[in-house]
């Protein structure tokens, strides 16, 4: 049975975001908020079910339906979207705030989000009225043209481990071309995504443009994938939850996109600028304490350099201390206690199979004992079919491999279930680009890693990591169905 709403007036009660108005769930259900710094809780999240849903979707299509953003000019569309941008970054501050709470993400990653988060906007905006159609040529006497039309309404399902910018990289395409939105955030990462809503509200989005309903998976999130009033369906996370959601936008025949992590690999050849490439490796698994889809999970390193590079890489990860969101730490708390027992487990597991650790940061001192914290880990070298280098940790845990040449580098970089993204790092341009081609995967970087600003950049998986691209102009055509007009002129 589902707990009682809570009535401690100590706790802020949150409320989902349905025809542009705050609610609570009609059943009156509560879910606790809890901060993964210290796991005390602080508040409450609406524990929204099908009736919520409903309500959500009925509020999407009305607007949809109306006409009041849909047909908008692009132009006007756009204007709305890049001042929103300009918005975000005045909230920046108490955002940022919210998002390190509620996630336990250090405050300095927190704000690089909202940064992206706005970007999100920004960029949509300005590219909205440049999306043209094609003039088709055909037969003497007629004309070809195309239009990108909206699906209608979207239902986005997004993770915990950035909310901000997943609303971001999900609502500002989508809205976009005119489409409206139904979110159902992770229920571990809400209250940034509810603000920011509130925020859309009074900044020019009509009502009922973007709702918010938050609650449980199960609860909220399938009903919203298998609502026969939303017309697609976006989700990132998991495999296994990614492979219900496409049967549940099948079970009304809408086209999904799934985002459902990787193991990304550096590839790193004798020939690389290791003065370089340690920095990026470095951030590319620490970054949000290892807890990114992208995350480069694993290093993989031609036999003539593997020693150096395992200890420049096992010196810096003994420097790594973890601690709350408050403080000034290298990476911050996991999400919950289950991921947090989840990614030990791994680790604990990795160690009683004899792989070898050559290095390992510390949780400081400082840091409370009921928060979520993970020790940083590098393993290596790693046997190639063991668990720790072929599966998702989802934490703060590097895997080194060694390779012996070229043709063994790309076979063990295609190795896993995964494709998500990967870096090349070496000094021969043939071999980048060759490689560049042979990776399995949706981004290849060459002697960077989640370079650039990334938003501009298709983005998307292969393989296990999921199909469908987000990010980059590329987004507008996913999140959008042509339509073909043929007029016979004479
Ligand atoms: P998850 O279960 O796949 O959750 C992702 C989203 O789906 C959340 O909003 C979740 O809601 C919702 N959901 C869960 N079950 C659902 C269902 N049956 N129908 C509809 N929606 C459902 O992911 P997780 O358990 O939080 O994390 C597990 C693993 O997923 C991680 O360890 C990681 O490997 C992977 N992951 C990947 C990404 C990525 O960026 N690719 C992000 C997050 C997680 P609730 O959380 O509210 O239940
Ligand atoms: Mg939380």
């Amino acid at each position: 049975m589902p707990a009682p709403p809570r009535n401690d007036s100590s706790l802020t009660q949150y409320e989902m975001r349905i025809g542009g108005v705050g609610s609570a769930a009609i059943s009156g259900m509560t879910l606790d908020v809890t901060c993964p710094s210290d796991g005390t809780v602080f508040g409450t999240i609406p524990r929204g079910a099908t009736g919520d849903v409903d309500r959500a979707v009925a509020a999407a299509r009305k607007v949809f339906d109306d006409g009041s953003w849909r047909g908008l000019s692009d132009l006007d569309r756009g204007r709305t979207m890049m001042a929103f941008g300009s918005v975000l970054m005045e909230h920046q501050e108490e955002l940022a705030a919210l998002e390190a709470r509620d996630v336990g993400k250090t405050l300095t990653l927190a704000k690089a989000d909202v940064v992206a988060l706005a970007r999100y906007f920004e960029f949509y905006g300005s590219a909205i009225d440049k999306f043209a159609g094609e003039n088709i040529p055909t037969a003497t006497g007629f004309m070809a043209l195309t239009f990108h039309e909206p699906h209608g309404v979207v239902a986005a399902i997004l993770p915990w481990n950035y909310p901000a910018q997943m609303f971001g990289r999900v609502a500002a395409p989508a809205l976009a071309v005119g489409n409206s939105l139904v979110v159902k955030p992770a229920e571990d990462a809400c209250l940034s995504i509810l603000r920011i809503a509130e925020l859309a509200e009074q900044h020019g989005f009509p009502p009922g443009l973007i709702n918010i309903v938050t609650g449980t998976g199960l609860e909220a999130g399938s009903p919203l994938a298998a609502h026969p009033g939303t017309d697609f369906v976006t989700f990132t996370g998991s495999p296994e939850v990614g492979t219900e959601i496409q049967k549940l936008a099948a079970s009304h025949r809408v086209g999904c996109t799934l985002e459902l992590g990787g193991k990304s690999p550096h590839v790193v050849f004798a020939d690389a600028d290791l003065d370089a490439a340690v920095p990026v490796i470095m951030k590319a698994i620490i970054a949000n304490s290892g807890q990114t889809c992208v995350a480069g999970s694993r290093v993989l390193v031609q036999r003539a350099i593997a020693d150096q590079l395992s200890a420049l890489l096992a010196e810096q990860f003994k420097a790594l201390v973890v601690g709350p969101h408050w403080g000034a730490f290298d990476m911050g708390a996991l999400i919950s206690e289950k991921q947090k027992n989840r990614v030990q487990t791994m680790i604990d597991r990795a160690k009683e199979q004899g792989v070898p650790v050559l290095g390992q940061g510390a949780v400081s001192t400082d840091a409370p004992s009921t928060g979520f914290f993970v020790s940083p880990i590098l393993f290596g070298p790693a046997s190639r079919d063991s668990d720790i280098a072929t599966k998702e940790v989802f934490g703060p845990v590097l895997t080194l491999l060694i390779f012996e040449d070229e043709a063994d580098a790309i076979t063990l970089a295609n190795s896993t279930d995964y494709g998500l993204s990967a870096a090349v790092w070496t000094r021969d341009i043939g071999r980048a680009l060759r490689l560049s081609r042979a990776l399995q995967c949706g981004q290849v970087f060459v002697n960077a890693y989640g370079a650039g600003g990334g938003v501009e950049f298709p983005f998307g998986g292969v393989k296990q990591s999921g199909h469908g691209r987000e990010k980059g102009l590329q987004a507008l055509r996913e999140f959008s169905a042509v339509k073909t007009v043929i007029i016979a002129h004479g």
